[in-house]
């Protein structure tokens, strides 16, 4: 059934809100209207053995990226985190120190973002399960969707891709690089960095449509669309893959940056129009790489138009990483 399959069952069984909610299941945070702002939702567990491997990503960085994924998703709604609630589940000969190192790597990120931790549990459990739930809130009555992307808009992205799925190989595969390049692809891999101040610029630049790229820009986009039912039709080489990923992995740089994932950035819909402007005004790099289609499927084109083959479409979170 896989990941996907199975969130769509629960959020059937699970039914429609109340006349309060603005999105529920099936986003990147849920979405309500508070008394006087647009309140915002959402929780990931990371699991050791299933979303992080502990002989790549030490305790204070897995805090790090626990964290980090959580603020990405109220990035991708245009919103500003607040508050954390942090549920640990851990083996009973885990060390204080470790633990300790989980939450420095965790506070460090939530100072930077202004984010309070102010609650949680901890349970014992065969594997380390870190569990955050992030709220946010929306100081303006916009907040960005999967669910709104039209057929004739520009698809665009922040930042540039690939670094985090090459950080991976050249932390999991032990790939020689220079030492430079490699220092920076880990970073990119370890220490991700949410997207908060460009999410709201987004906003305030008019876009409706927005996802993180956490499973990969393909995957990601695949969700817009599922979302919007529309298409999407990518131009791979207007794709902006990270020059060290360019430099170090050559003919499978494109590939990192269409499938990799991790990356944490924003891929949004606008007009062309909205996207210029965005662009202008984001302190980031913004590319536009292709656009939204009608009917439901992602295609990608080469420089002259012909399909592009590529052979993993993105991942699902059932992989030891
Ligand atoms: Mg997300």
């Amino acid at each position: 059934m896989g990941e996907f399959g199975l969130i769509d069952l629960l959020a059937k069984m699970a039914g429609g809100g109340d006349e309060r909610l603005l999105i529920g299941i099936g986003d990147d945070a849920a979405a309500w209207q508070g008394d006087d702002s647009i309140q915002l939702a959402s929780v990931d567990s990371f699991i050791q053995g299933v979303h992080y491997n502990p002989a790549i990503t030490p305790w204070q960085e897995a805090g790090w990226k626990a964290l980090a994924v959580k603020l990405s998703d109220i990035a991708a709604m245009g919103g500003i985190p607040r508050y954390a609630l942090v549920s640990l589940a851990l083996p009973t000969d885990t060390e204080v120190d470790d633990v300790k190192n989980l939450y420095t790597g965790m506070l460090k990120l939530a100072k930077q973002y202004g984010v309070t931790i102010i609650g949680g549990d901890i349970s014992n459990a065969p594997l380390v399960a870190i569990s955050i739930t992030i709220l946010g809130s929306s100081p303006t009555k916009q907040i960005l969707t999967r669910a709104a992307a039209q057929p004739g808009e520009m698809v665009a992205v922040t930042g540039r891709l690939g670094a985090a799925a090459a950080g991976l190989e050249v932390l999991s595969k032990g790939r020689k690089l220079d030492p430079e390049a490699a220092t920076r692809l880990k970073n990119a891999f370890l220490h991700p960095t949410p997207r908060i101040a460009e999410g709201r610029l987004l906003v305030e630049q008019g876009v409706k449509t927005a996802i993180d790229i956490s499973d990969g820009l393909i995957a990601d986009l695949g969700q817009i669309c599922k979302a919007s039912q529309v298409g999407a039709r990518i131009e791979v080489e207007r794709v902006p893959v990270e020059p060290t990923v360019k430099t170090a992995f050559s003919e499978r740089a494109l590939e990192l940056a269409l499938s990799g994932g991790e990356d944490y950035e924003l891929l949004f819909t606008a007009s062309a129009e909205v996207v210029d402007k965005v662009k202008k005004a984001a302190s980031c790099p913004v590319t536009a790489i292709g656009e939204i289609t009608a009917g439901e499927l992602v295609t990608l084109v080469d420089k002259q138009g012909n399909p592009f083959k590529l052979d993993r479409a993105g991942w699902e979170h059932f992989t030891n990483r």
